[in-house]
């Protein structure tokens, strides 16, 4: 039976008011946990709406880059006080909406505000440099000034970091926002809204309009007074938005894929080493662009680590992400785990070998969720599709290498270049690792996913169109430099 009471309709913010969609209609968003749970309905909009969004980012532009950084920050600030007074609220709409466990969400909230205060510091740093001109009587500096209307759009797998990671910088460098999150994320994309207009942030500054990647976020995509678009999610997506972008000369920031691997050397601590494993690889239900994929193992330890691994995934415990002690919660949703599914029908069937899992999960109190138990493939080579491929689901392929050089020509061997990792008490093998890994993201004896809010984050070769998100690197993407020559 459809749980279908107290369900609130979450509309668009646009100009500081909360808008239905001139289109009329609504989508719900159903829980993965239990497909008969109504989480809210939200607003299916149309380009229309994207065109009153984007005019009221743009009418606001120009007051909210008047204001210092430091009043800026100010409301940052705020919305970060916002977010902390609903944390558990927003983490529960979280854990609802896309299945990601209780704690996990919590943490991914407190990182937001976090990344907000961070943000709001940066409004006192420094924009620019003093250079010396060949003329000795004249001043040169650098300064910044924002791009104007920036464009967010944005995936479900991290509803709030992602949104704030993006808005936050774009925020505070006196750029306004047009933000359309991912459907399976909208409800909580909207709770992180309200959070910002119950802070006070002038009207027109953030705008939110919801509904169909094809219609709403093409429409930001394609609009003549978006300035800059900052987008995560997949490469398909991501290449139609940087070729829509390119036409129309707005600048673009792309994080997409990864396949992203770990190498086991055997000198390594494997206990260490498998729990990086089934967290970098399972946790979230492998829908981390992060996630470990590949675990390339040296073959004197091949066996003891498939032992240990064996034995530490079958502890993981599945189900509802609000139940305590959940481990792994369902897949975001059905489309997810159907995709999930298939890559591992075809894992199979390339002659992959299946050592743990592999298929829907349907132990009790799991029937009504989208869930794909964790799973393990061995024999597997680097030209097959699940080697190859992002699955971003809770999947693992064991491959068996002799030399840490074969291990690394491998990982590099894909088209992805998001993280990597190396378990190993070497500093030569860490050094070579640190240097000729085709990754954004290095991490030596620790698991491939981990981002600190303070650092660089983004890809090499198709994980990213080569910017960089997060800590000062952000500045890069939001600002366009001005190079001032001044003679009195
Ligand atoms: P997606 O590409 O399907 O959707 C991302 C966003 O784009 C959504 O808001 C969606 O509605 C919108 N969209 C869809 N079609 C569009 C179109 N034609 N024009 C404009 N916008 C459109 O991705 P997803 O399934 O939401 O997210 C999963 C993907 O995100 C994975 O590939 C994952 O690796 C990637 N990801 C990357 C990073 C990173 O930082 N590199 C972080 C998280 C997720």
């Amino acid at each position: 039976m459809t749980t279908t009471t107290q369900v609130k309709t979450y509309l668009n913010y646009i100009n500081g008011t909360w808008v239905a969609s001139l289109s009329d209609n609504v989508v719900t968003s159903i829980n993965p946990a239990n497909r008969n749970e109504i989480v809210g309905r939200i607003q299916s909009s149309t380009e229309e709406d994207v065109d009153k969004a984007v005019f009221a980012a743009k009418q606001a532009q120009k007051a909210w880059q008047k204001l210092s950084g430091a009043e800026r920050g100010n409301y940052l600030y705020k919305i970060a006080d916002q977010l902390e007074r609903r944390l558990d609220e927003i983490a529960e709409s979280m854990t609802r909406e896309m299945g990601k466990t209780f704690p996990e969400a919590k943490g991914e909230t407190m990182r937001g505000i976090a990344i907000l205060r961070y943000y709001a510091g940066e409004g006192m740093r420094k924009v620019g440099d003093v250079i010396p001109s060949t003329d000795s009587e004249a001043l040169m500096f650098t300064t910044r000034v924002p791009l104007g209307v920036v464009g967010v759009i944005s995936p479900w797998n991290f509803p709030v970091a992602i949104p704030i990671w993006k808005m936050a910088p774009a925020l505070i460098y006196g750029n306004t926002v047009v933000i359309k999150p991912a459907m399976e994320a909208t409800v909580t994309a909207a709770k992180v809204v309200e959070c910002m207009d119950k802070a006070g942030i002038p009207a027109g500054v953030v705008n939110m309009v919801t509904g169909a990647g094809s219609v709403v976020g093409a429409a930001i995509a394609n609009h003549t007074n978006v300035n800059g678009i900052t987008f995560t999610g997949s490469n398909v997506t991501g290449k139609q938005i940087g070729h829509a972008a390119l036409a129309r000369g707005a600048k673009y920031q792309l994080e997409m894929g990864g396949k992203n691997p770990v190498i086991i050397a055997a000198d390594s601590d494997l206990d260490l080493a498998v729990e990086g494993t089934i967290s970098g690889g399972l946790r979230s239900t492998g829908q981390k662009c992060t996630a470990t994929s590949r675990v390339f193992v040296q073959a004197e330890v091949y066996d003891a680590f498939k032992d240990k691994l064996l034995e530490k995934v079958k502890e993981i415990t599945i189900g509802n992400g609000m139940e305590e002690g959940t481990w792994m919660g369902p897949c975001a949703s059905e489309s997810q785990m159907n995709t999930v599914l298939s890559y591992i029908e075809k894992g199979k069937a390339e002659g992959a070998t299946l050592i743990f899992g592999g298929g829907y999960c349907d132990e009790k109190g799991t029937e009504d969720g989208f869930y794909v138990s964790p799973t393990i493939f061995e024999n597997v080579t680097n030209d097959m599709v699940i080697a190859q491929e992002e699955i971003f689901g809770p999947v693992l392929a064991l491959i068996k290498v002799k030399t840490i050089e074969e291990a690394l020509t491998l990982a590099n061997d894909v088209e992805f270049g998001l993280s990597a990792s190396i378990y190993t008490k070497d500093i030569g093998t860490m050094l070579s690792f640190i240097n000729e890994t085709d990754a954004g993201l290095v991490r030596i004896n620790a698991e491939t996913a981990g981002v600190e809010l303070q650092a660089p984050f983004g890809g090499m070769k198709q994980s990213s169109s080569h910017s960089r998100e997060q800590g000062q690197a952000a500045i890069e993407f939001f600002t366009s430099i001005k190079t001032v020559f001044v003679k009195a």
